[in-house]
C-alpha cells in the first residue's frame, strides 16, 4: 500500500519507530527532519567522514544508538525521506518546508509530530558572553563536531544531562572545573523511591556520579548562580554554595541547562489544545495515551509531547503509529499496545522522580536582578519586562510580549519564555499558569527571506 499523505516530522527515536511501524503495515510515509541525518538529539550522527566509533560517541547507549540507526537505514527506500528540511509552518492540512533547495509545501492527511525537545535555561548576568553554551549545545559540539566548548569548562544547572555532559567532557580530555547543581541534595534523596524505578538507567547515572567523584571533579548541590565574569569571553562563574558563601570558579567556558522543554510550536500552529503540566512546569499539547490529539489526523509522540526520555520516545512513536493505523481501520496488535503501555508506566514513574530530584529553579528566574538580560534576541532585561507588566497591567504573556518585545525575536521565545513567564507571575502575584503561554508563530525557526529556489503550492 502506498500512502504519501502520512507525514512524520522528526527522525529521532520517536519518529524512527513511528515510521518503522507504518512501513511494517504497508504504508510509505514521508519523514522530514531538519537535521542532515536521522537519530535525533541523543543518537545524533556525526557528519560524513567522522570516524569515531559508536562506543566513544554514545557511551553506555552505543548499542541502542546503533540499533536505532540500523532500523532507520533499513527504511530508506520504503519511505519518502527528506533530511535537511525544516517544517516552518503548519496549517490546514499543509506543511510548509524549507530546504537548501528552497521552499515548498506538502499536503498531508495525517501527521505524526515527533519534534523532540530543547534545553531550558535560566538567564544570569553575563550569560550572553562568548563561551556560555547550553548543556545540549556543549554536547552537540562534542558529539557532532568532536570539539569541546573550552579547555576548562564549568557545568551549571540541574538534571541528568548536567552530570552526563560533564562526564562526557572529562572523558574526552577537557578539564571540568566544576559541576554545580541548583537542586538540593535533600530533594534528590526524597525522590529516591521513584528514581529506583529507573533500574539500569538510574544505575548508569550513579556510575557517572561515582566516576566524577573518583576523579575529584568539584561538585556541589543546592547552589545559587550569581554571575558570569569576563570581558570578551568567560573568565569565571560566581556562585553561592548551599551554606551561603560566595565562590568563584575560574573557567573559559560554561555549559548550562535546567532540563528540557518540549518543542511544541507545530502542535500549536495545528491548533492542538495545551494544558499546564505542574510536574514539568511547562505547557504541553494535549493527547491521549496513544498520542492522538483532539485535532483529527494529528498525533504526538516523544519529547515533543512531554519530556520522557529516549526509551519512552521509541515506545511512544510506535504507539502513535499504531493509533493512526487503528483510526484508519487497519487491524493492529492490541496486546502490543498494552505491553507498550506497561513499559511506559514504569518509565513515567522514573520520570516523576527525575522531575522531583531536579526541579526547574523557578524562584531563581522569578527573582532575576532588574539588570539581567532576559530576552537576548530583543535585548529586554528582567527590569524592562517588570516595568511594562506593572505599568500597563500586562498580566498575560502575549500582552507583555506586545509591549516589551520579550520573545519577539529570532528564537520566538523558545529560549526566554519559561523565565519570562516566571518574572511576570512574580511581578503580578499570579500563579504561573495564569500568565498563559506564548502563542506559536511561523516561522517556528528562522528561514531565509528570499526563500530559495522553489516556492510552491501543495505537492
Ligand atoms: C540537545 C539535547 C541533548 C540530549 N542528550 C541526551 C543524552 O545525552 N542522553 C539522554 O538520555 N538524553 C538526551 N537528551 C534527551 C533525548 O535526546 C530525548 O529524550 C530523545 O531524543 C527524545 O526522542 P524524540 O524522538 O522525541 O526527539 P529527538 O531525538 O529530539 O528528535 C526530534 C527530531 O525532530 C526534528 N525536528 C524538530 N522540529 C522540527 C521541524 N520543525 N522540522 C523538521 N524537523 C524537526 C529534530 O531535528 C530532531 O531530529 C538530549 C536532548 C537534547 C535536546
Amino acid at each position: 500500500m502506498t500512502d504519501r499523505h502520512v507525514v512524520i516530522v522528526g527522525a529521532g527515536p520517536a519518529g524512527t519507530r513511528a515510521a518503522e511501524t507504518l512501513v511494517r503495515a504497508g504504508l510509505r510515509p514521508t519523514v522530514i527532519d531538519e537535521a542532515p541525518a536521522s537519530g535525533g538529539q541523543i543518537y545524533r550522527r556525526p557528519p560524513a567522514g567522522f570516524r569515531r566509533p559508536a562506543s566513544t560517541l554514545y557511551g553506555f547507549e552505543a548499542g541502542k544508538a546503533q540499533r536505532l540507526h540500523a532500523a532507520f537505514d533499513a527504511l530508506v527506500g520504503r519511505i519518502e525521506w527528506r533530511p535537511g528540511t525544516l517544517v516552518w509552518e503548519a496549517r490546514g492540512g499543509v506543511l510548509h518546508l524549507q530546504a537548501e533547495a528552497g521552499r515548498s509545501a506538502l499536503a498531508y492527511d495525517a501527521v505524526i509530530l515527533a519534534t523532540g525537545a530543547m534545553d531550558r535555561v535560566v538567564p544570569l548576568p553575563g550569560w550572553t558572553l562568548p563561551g556560555v553554551y547550553t548543556l545540549g549545545g556543549a554536547q552537540v559540539a562534542l558529539k557532532a563536531q568532536g570539539c569541546a566548548i573550552g579547555r576548562r569548562v564549568a557545568f551549571l544547572g540541574s538534571g541528568p544531562l548536567l552530570y552526563l555532559v560533564a562526564y562526557q567532557y572529562a572523558r574526552a580530555g577537557a578539564q571540568v572545573a566544576a559541576v554545580l547543581d541548583t537542586a538540593s541534595f535533600a530533594g534528590k534523596l526524597a525522590a529516591l523511591p521513584d528514581l529506583l524505578a529507573g533500574g539500569a538507567t538510574f544505575a548508569k547515572g550513579l556510575w557517572v556520579l561515582a566516576w566524577l567523584a573518583a576523579r575529584r571533579v568539584p561538585m556541589a548541590s543546592g547552589v545559587t548562580p550569581l554571575r558570569v565574569d569576563g570581558s570578551d569571553g568567560v573568565a569565571r562563574l560566581v556562585w553561592r554554595d548551599g551554606g551561603g558563601s560566595e565562590r568563584a570558579t575560574d573557567c573559559d567556558a560554561i555549559g548550562m541547562g535546567w532540563g528540557l522543554k518540549s518543542e511544541t510550536q507545530l502542535a500549536d500552529l495545528l491548533e492542538v489544545p495545551f494544558a499546564w503540566d505542574t510536574l514539568q512546569r511547562q505547557w504541553l499539547p494535549q493527547a491521549d495515551a496513544d498520542g492522538r490529539t483532539p485535532v483529527p489526523g494529528v498525533y504526538l509522540c516523544g519529547d515533543g509531547a512531554a519530556i520522557r526520555g529516549a526509551d519512552a520516545a521509541e515506545l511512544a512513536g510506535e504507539r502513535a503509529a499504531l493509533a493512526l493505523l487503528a483510526d484508519r481501520g487497519v487491524a493492529i496488535d492490541r496486546a502490543r499496545v498494552q505491553a507498550i503501555g506497561r513499559r511506559q508506566d514504569r518509565l513515567a514513574r522514573f520520570r516523576r522522580g527525575l522531575e522531583r530530584a531536579f526541579p526547574y529553579p523557578h524562584g531563581l528566574a522569578a527573582s532575576l536582578d532588574d539588570g539581567t538580560l532576559l530576552c537576548r534576541c530583543e535585548a529586554v532585561t528582567a527590569g524592562d519586562l517588570r516595568r511594562w507588566v506593572r505599568g500597563l497591567d500586562a498580566r498575560e504573556i502575549n500582552r507583555a510580549k506586545a509591549f516589551s518585545r520579550v520573545g519577539m525575536g529570532r528564537c520566538q521565545g523558545r529560549v526566554c519564555a519559561p523565565a519570562a513567564a516566571e518574572v511576570i507571575a512574580a511581578a503580578t502575584g499570579q500563579a504561573i499558569e495564569a500568565v498563559g503561554r506564548l502563542r506559536g508563530q511561523p516561522p517556528v525557526k528562522p528561514i531565509p527571506i528570499d526563500g530559495g529556489a522553489a516556492p510552491g503550492g501543495p505537492s
